[in-house]
């Protein structure tokens, strides 16, 4: 190989910025709120109607006014009469008067006149038409119009990631479709002569290719299209042949092959004959990965090992595909993390009562941590961490 003539050792951050610039600009399109659970929002949403659409009670009890029942106890409780019902979706068309209240129930209009809520449990029939407080009904348990947002305010913006919840707020707020950015289509091929697929019989020397399977899983969360390519084996001419079925998709992401061995050909193929934004990321785990060029597609080579893999989508390749950066938690360190003189470390770590500890086993091939260290703890360069110290941490 003759001298590099693009950047190596980059940092995660620079790492980011490369493969976002790859990317197209993403476009818009407008999708029923079915489709748009992981979606990314390409507009702000403002919220058509109030929310409570009218005042209202937050609980099953009654409705009255405060000033008449200021003093109520077990003891003493306070006498009202009831003068009719308010239901969710059925209000009292009537007006509270002094010594008066209404049975109402939760998510019912408030009815005129009443001002305050006495619930259930503190209430006592009194005979047909009494009922007895054992406390004074109060006004904080009325939900004012427009309480929790009103019709015209901007709610969700731009940008943000379409959770589980911000859709039903979406719904709440009165839109039966959004505006979304377009989905990115992500070709994803894994590599490797011993890479086997799950279910076939494996021979010893030989891996099942679950690179393919976590990746699609994580691709799908970040609310991306994914065009399976399946494996290639270690190949100039059949990862060339796969790269070429990725026609159409906006990146490919492969796994495996741009280590420093001589079988690992993805990297071959972009720094001969493709054109490399960079090589080696100053990381560990996940320090070989790559980006570069073929035909204009733009590929990001992850290494093989499964939790490098993981890591690297989860630092690099996902904020760059959904433009939301790593979501970290800052959580005090139950045990040391060793720190790496050039490297930022992402130790895998079990958070545990509020506090994450050492997972144990570091290596990039201890598949079980996978599964069973759900937190990755950011050790910056030359920075270790005590125990007691509070790190950044992103959850699994
Ligand atoms: P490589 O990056 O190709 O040198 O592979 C590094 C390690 O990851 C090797 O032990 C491979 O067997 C393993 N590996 C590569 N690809 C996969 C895959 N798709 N699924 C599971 N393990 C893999
Ligand atoms: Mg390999």
């Amino acid at each position: 190989m003759t001298a590099p003539t693009f950047p190596m050792h980059v940092s995660v951050d620079d790492a980011r910025t490369h493969l976002t610039a790859l990317l197209p600009a993403r476009t818009a399109e407008t999708v029923p709120l079915a489709q748009a659970y992981g979606r990314t929002l390409a507009a702000d949403v403002p919220a058509l109607v109030s929310h409570p659409s009218a005042t209202e009670s937050a609980l099953d009890g009654i409705a009255a006014r405060e000033a008449d029942t200021l003093g109520a106890s077990a003891d003493a409780p306070a006498r009202l009469r009831v003068i009719g019902e308010s239901r969710a979706g059925a209000a009292f068309g009537g007006t509270v008067g002094a010594g008066e209240c209404v049975r109402i129930y939760t998510g019912a209009p408030l009815p005129a006149g009443a001002d305050a809520i006495c619930p259930v449990e503190q209430l006592t029939d009194d005979g047909p038409d009494g009922v007895l407080l054992r406390r004074p009904a109060s006004p904080a348990d009325v939900r004012v119009e427009g309480g929790d947002f009103r019709a015209g305010e901007v709610v969700l913006h731009a940008g943000q990631h379409l959770t589980a919840p911000r859709l039903a707020l979406a719904a709440a707020l009165g839109h039966a479709q959004l505006s979304v950015q377009r989905r990115l289509r992500v070709a994803l091929l894994s590599t490797g002569d011993e890479v086997v697929p799950p279910g076939q019989p494996l021979t010893a020397g030989q891996v099942y290719d679950s690179n393919s399977v976590g990746l699609h899983a994580m691709l799908l969360e970040a609310g991306c299209e994914v065009l399976p390519l399946g494996h290639a084996p270690d190949s100039p001419k059949a990862l060339q042949a796969a790269i070429d079925a990725a026609g159409g998709a906006d990146v490919l992401l492969t796994s495996g092959g741009v280590s420093m061995g001589k079988y690992d050909f993805m990297r071959d193929l972009l720094v001969e004959q493709g054109r490399v934004s960079f090589w080696k990321v100053r990381m560990r785990p996940g320090g070989p990965a790559i980006l570069g060029g073929w035909n204009g597609l733009p590929v990001f080579g992850l290494p093989g090992n499964p939790v490098s893999s993981l890591v690297v989508f989860h630092v690099i390749v996902r904020p760059a595909l959904t433009g939301q950066p790593p979501q970290t938690l800052r959580l005090r360190a139950a045990t040391p993390f060793r720190a790496l003189p050039d490297k930022t470390a992402f130790w895998r770590g079990v958070v545990d009562g509020g506090q994450v500890r050492d997972y144990g086993q570091q290596g990039s091939g201890i598949l079980r941590s996978l599964s069973d260290a759900g937190a990755l703890v950011i050790v910056p360069e030359g920075q270790a961490v005590q125990a007691g110290d509070d790190v950044d941490v992103i959850l699994l």
